[in-house]
């Protein structure tokens, strides 16, 4: 049955054609309610932290913390870009009620971040150097304003998978369990030149960038932008990866380091892009019971 919309179900309720049919309320099963359906990946996902702890989390002294990191940057032409591009996504990240909020920040450096509950930041460093990046990577042409919205998509990624909100949960149980387990691995870590908390939690956050990339690129997708614009990001940032040595070394820094390896992260993009080339524009789904 197609659902109707809010408004005809008023006109139902004042007496409307006999043939709408109401909406019937969708029963919630706990499994709804404690591990509900992702719209962005399909997928179920356990959550621990109630939203609204995520945005308190999140949005604690993100004030102080743009003003920390450079201030607001003035710029109403990529702030027109920045604040389209937040409007635009959230209807598809599947968190509509979050206080969706980025900031444009006056420093060199080139990043950009998100802290949970939708506080994000993007640095005028990322933007100026974009702007200046005439290169194609075989990519052939990326408008800038798709460049930006890739940088922006990855962080709402972030956001939307619950990705700092996760780490959070998993650190509280992490300290539950130490009590018990901790002592065990700190006898097998007595062999090892690691720690395996901090291997496990390496892993972890590469699985989230990961992750933060693909449905990025979906997000894009949706909203009819080029997700390609995300792999030209990926090379864009290679010029800004660490330089690491070779051997042993290196193979210790890789495995320890937060950030999957750019060449692995293009690679990994490559595939999304053909699935989402394959599937042709994005169709918003009708409805339908
Ligand atoms: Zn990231």
């Amino acid at each position: 049955m197609t659902r109707i919309s809010a408004a005809n179900q008023s006109h139902y309720l004042l007496g409307g054609p006999d043939e709408v049919e109401p909406v019937k309320e969708k029963s919630t099963s706990i499994l709804d309610m404690v591990a509900p359906v992702h719209p962005l990946t399909g997928g179920r996902r356990f959550f621990l932290f109630p939203e609204r702890l995520e945005i308190a989390l999140g949005g604690y002294n993100y004030n102080n913390y743009v003003d920390k990191q450079g201030g607001p940057w003035d710029n109403d032409e990529f702030d027109r870009v920045v604040q389209d591009c937040l409007k635009e996504m959230i209807p598809h990240t599947g968190r509509d009620n979050l206080p969706w909020k980025i900031t444009m920040i006056d420093t060199s450096s080139v990043n950009a971040w998100a802290k949970m509950g939708g506080f994000m930041g993007i640095n005028r460093g990322i933007i100026d150097r974009m702007a200046k990046d005439t290169r194609d990577f075989g990519l052939g042409k990326i408008s800038m304003e798709d460049k930006v919205r890739a940088v922006i998509a990855h962080e709402m990624a972030h956001v939307s998978l619950r990705h700092s909100a996760r780490f959070a949960e998993i650190l509280l149980i992490w300290t539950l369990l130490s009590v018990w387990v901790v002592p065990i691995w700190e006898i097998i870590e007595d062999y090892l030149p690691f720690t395996i908390e901090s291997y496990l939690f390496t892993r972890y956050s590469r699985s989230q960038e990961f992750e933060a990339d693909q449905y990025g690129m979906h997000l894009m997708w949706r909203c009819g932008h080029d997700p390609k614009a995300m792999i030209w990001s990926e090379h864009f940032l290679k010029d800004y990866e660490p330089t690491y040595g070779i051997g042993l070394l290196d193979f210790w820094d890789r495995m320890f380091w937060t950030h999957p390896t750019t060449d692995q992260r293009i690679e990994a993009e490559k595939k999304v892009l053909a699935e989402l080339e394959a599937r042709g524009p994005f169709v918003p789904e009708i409805d339908n019971d």
